[in-house]
């Protein structure tokens, strides 16, 4: 089976834009997503595109603040407040990566908690690991949400997630921990990781180099998820599994482009609902 990501993150935005026609009635005022972005980089500015786009479709209202490569971390600190300050900005995202004289984690860290629809605030990242969140970062969500769409049962399966980022890696070890699975979390000093791999029922692959994972790492039946967005020299995008070889041995995988990535699209305009029904309270 391939997993269409695509078709579930639409099922997800119609569902989300119901709610903001809703909400929006009731409270006389749509939800606003400001969007903050650092220099040209032509891949953020690719996925900020896709974002805005994503909110137009859901009714959210927003601003993208765009500022040159050269922007100094007090003035983008200054940005950020401001936005924290602004009572009509319910959620508030800085594109990563920041150039390399911004300290990112300082950026994050100034984002008000309550607006911080990446879920990446030391705040936000607490609460996930203490089972009471209510913003969790994107991808994992995301993920969650596509391996419901298959209907495998988790509990008791063993999940081994492939990198163990902050944004990806380490909440999707949680959320699959939170739905009983057992969870090996591996990177690059896991000793033998095709036999790592090959014990996995659920694989889910966030690296960052193209076709890490072959067929022979995995087991027959496996639900694969590829995380990985990697541009080869012909400037097509693959994932971090070699697609092709491995389908046929999966019992379910995600393609790429189409599969994990339109899903992070959409659990950001949950988060930023999320963020302004919160705000409500
Ligand atoms: P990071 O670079 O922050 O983390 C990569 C992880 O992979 C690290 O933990 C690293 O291990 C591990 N790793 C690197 N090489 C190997 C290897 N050979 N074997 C095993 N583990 C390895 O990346 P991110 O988590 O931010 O992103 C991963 C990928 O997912 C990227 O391609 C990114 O573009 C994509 N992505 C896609 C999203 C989407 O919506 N589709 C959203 C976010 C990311 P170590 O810690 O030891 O260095």
């Amino acid at each position: 089976m391939i997993i269409d990501g695509i078709k579930i993150a639409q099922h997800y935005k119609e569902e989300l834009r119901k709610q903001v026609d809703l909400l929006s009635v009731q409270h006389k005022r749509k939800p606003r997503l400001d969007v903050i972005i650092v220099g040209e980089n032509p891949a953020s500015m690719a996925y900020v595109k896709s974002k805005i786009k994503a909110a137009d479709y859901c009714g959210i209202d927003g601003e993208l603040i765009r500022l040159p490569s050269s922007v100094s971390q007090k003035e983008l600190l200054r940005v950020v407040q401001s936005c924290n300050a602004d009572a009509e900005v319910d959620g508030i995202l800085v594109q990563l990566p920041l150039p390399s004289h911004i300290d990112e984690q300082s950026v994050i860290t100034a984002i008000a908690h309550e607006k911080d629809v990446d879920g990446f605030h030391p705040y936000n990242v607490a609460n996930l690991w203490l089972n009471c969140a209510s913003i969790v970062p994107c991808t994992p969500l995301g993920i969650m949400a596509l391996l419901e769409s298959t209907g495998i049962a988790l509990a008791g399966r063993h999940a081994v997630v492939v990198g163990r980022s902050n944004i990806v890696g380490k909440p999707m070890a949680k959320l699959l921990l939170d739905q009983h699975c057992t969870v090996t979390l591996a990177h690059s000093r896991t000793a033998n990781l095709a036999e790592v791999c090959r014990q996995a029922d659920i694989l889910i692959v966030a690296v960052g180099r193209a076709h890490t994972i072959t067929a022979s790492m995995v087991k027959p039946g496996a639900t694969v998820i590829d995380v990985g967005i990697n541009r080869t020299a012909q400037g097509t995008l693959v994932g971090d599994v070699d697609f092709k070889s491995v389908l046929p041995v999966a019992g379910a995988i995600t393609p790429v482009p189409g599969g994990v990535g339109p899903m992070t699209i959409a659990m950001l305009m949950r988060n930023t609902i999320e963020c302004y029904k919160n705000r409500l309270k």
